[in-house]
């Protein structure tokens, strides 16, 4: 990387809250992929509306800088343009999970036989919790309804021909295919247009979990055709902890009246939403997902972040982040042989910020070297039995930061019991 692309990358850094030892000296955090940092400029778009409650209670709902009333608006350019959609099919609302819920309402519609969910062996607990109580919420039986992929005996990743087939093979029984973006465990990106398609090809609706994807790889959602995604804000786009979520909900649907929803006052079309009137007029597009208002403590640190993905610009992000994770295999590669395993995919379009290795040996070995690498001021992190997450984001890591936990974590193999 040129001395210009590192003052550049400099630069950004600045504009985020580095953490500290407690002996004051800064460390190398590397995991952005669970909690981004806080954006310099949080506190004060956080401060401007505890301004205006303080000095203008309820009318700041509509006057002040930026009226709560449409508050969750000012998210929408940055949201879209991360997600690959137009402006109408995202807004920021709730948390992911919620999301997944609200979402699932409308589009998991278990009819007859079609009533199968297809998710990855694997999947984030909380997405798998979702799926499974969606399908017995409908009075169905998850161990029938609930189909999971693993990838094949003795691989950790899923390979796409596999993906395609099982879609195929459940046919006319499958009602949803739920996929994340970017693998929260393995970091495995996935063709998220390749997946709608075979999901759409048998007549089944698609969602995607974006948690490790947004702001992180550069997504097309509209194009890929999905029904619908949710994601949330506080990983890879720096919101902060239980930072408002984010929604996607295809144009295709934007108009549909017949979708049932899980409606609230929120949702409605904002121009009639204050005649308190007892019918539902639903907003277009994914706005008329809303429930409830925002919550504005919760969704201004993200107005901040946004702010800097948009001055930056993905495709300048992602350039970078493909040289840091570069730079970071190499450092595995060099490793002593045999001692750790790559499992995140070496092909760039493949993954995103995230590496995740495998440390060779027992469970307390693993243990021992993540104790090491925190001791050594790498913060990055550990996921039973054996997996390091790792986690350099082109925002606010540097190469000397790679190349620092490249020698920590020979230190630490080389003293692991
Ligand atoms: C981070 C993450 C979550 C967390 O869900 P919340 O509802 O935000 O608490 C869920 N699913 C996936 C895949 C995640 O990566």
């Amino acid at each position: 990387m040129s001395a210009n692309r590192e003052d550049a990358a400099t630069a950004w850094r600045a504009r985020f809250a580095l953490p500290r030892s407690t002996a004051g000296e800064p460390l190398v955090y590397f995991c952005g992929h669970s909690l981004g940092l806080m954006p310099l400029a949080a506190r004060q778009t956080v401060d401007e509306e505890l301004e205006s409650w303080a000095t203008l209670g309820i009318d700041a709902q509509f006057t002040g800088r930026r009226p709560w009333v449409d508050y969750a608006s000012h998210v929408t350019a940055g949201f879209a343009a991360l997600a690959g959609a137009l402006t109408h099919e995202v807004v920021a609302m709730n948390a992911l999970t919620v999301n997944l819920h609200f979402l699932m309402a409308s589009f998991y519609r278990p009819q007859g036989t079609r009533r199968r969910v297809l998710v990855e062996a694997g999947a984030f607990p909380s997405d798998r919790h979702a799926v499974a109580a969606q399908i017995a919420w409908h009075g169905l039986d998850p161990r029938e309804c609930l189909l999971e992929l693993a990838p094949r005996e003795g691989e950790d990743l899923l390979r796409a021909d596999d993906i395609d087939d099982a879609i195929a093979r459940a046919g006319d029984s499958l009602a949803l295919v739920l996929w994340p973006g970017v693998q929260y465990l393995t970091g495995q990106a996935f063709d998220l247009a390749r997946i709608a398609r075979a999901a759409r090809h048998v007549g089944a609706a698609v969602g995607f979990d974006l948690a490790h994807a947004i702001g992180n790889i550069p997504l097309a959602l509209h194009e890929s055709g999905a029904d619908f995604a949710a994601w949330c804000s506080y990983k890879y786009l720096n919101a902060g902890p239980g930072a408002i979520g984010g929604a996607f909900v295809h144009e295709r649907h934007a108009q549909r009246r017949d979708l049932p929803r899980l409606s609230g006052w929120w949702g409605n079309d904002p121009a009639t939403r204050f005649r308190m009137a007892p019918e539902f007029d639903a907003a277009r597009g994914a706005a008329g997902w809303q429930v409830s208002n925002p919550p504005i403590f919760s969704t201004a640190p993200l107005l901040a972040s946004l702010a800097i993905f948009a001055e930056v610009g993905l495709p300048r992000l992602r350039e970078r982040s493909i040289a840091l994770t570069r730079a970071l295999e190499a450092e595995i590669d060099a490793l002593p042989a045999n001692e750790v395993t790559l499992i995140t995919p070496r092909d760039v379009q493949e993954r995103g910020a995230q590496l995740s290795v495998r440390i060779r040996g027992s469970r307390d070995r693993g243990r021992h070297v993540h104790a090491a690498l925190t001791a050594h001021g790498i913060v990055c992190d550990w996921r039973e039995p054996g997996i390091l997450r790792i986690a350099p984001v082109p925002l606010y890591n540097t190469i000397d930061e790679v190349h620092r936990c490249g020698r920590a974590l020979r230190d630490a193999l080389a003293g692991a019991p």
